[in-house]
């Protein structure tokens, strides 16, 4: 799947657009830190849910 969203990394906004931000003009990325995979997320949801099932103590 896409990610079809992007922000303007000068005024923040979001936008739909891949090149440039219709608002400032500024330039637009991903609005996700690249530094997740999507491996690292589901790494997140597992510890998150073992936490749930209590077999991480807080
Ligand atoms: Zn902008």
């Amino acid at each position: 799947m896409k990610w079809l969203l992007r922000k303007c990394v000068r005024c923040g906004r979001y936008t739909l657009r891949r090149d440039r931000c219709p608002v400032c003009g500024g330039p637009v990325r991903v609005p996700h830190p690249p530094r997740f995979s999507p491996d690292d997320r589901f790494l997140i949801y597992r510890y998150l849910m073992k936490k749930e099932a209590g077999e991480i103590p807080p």
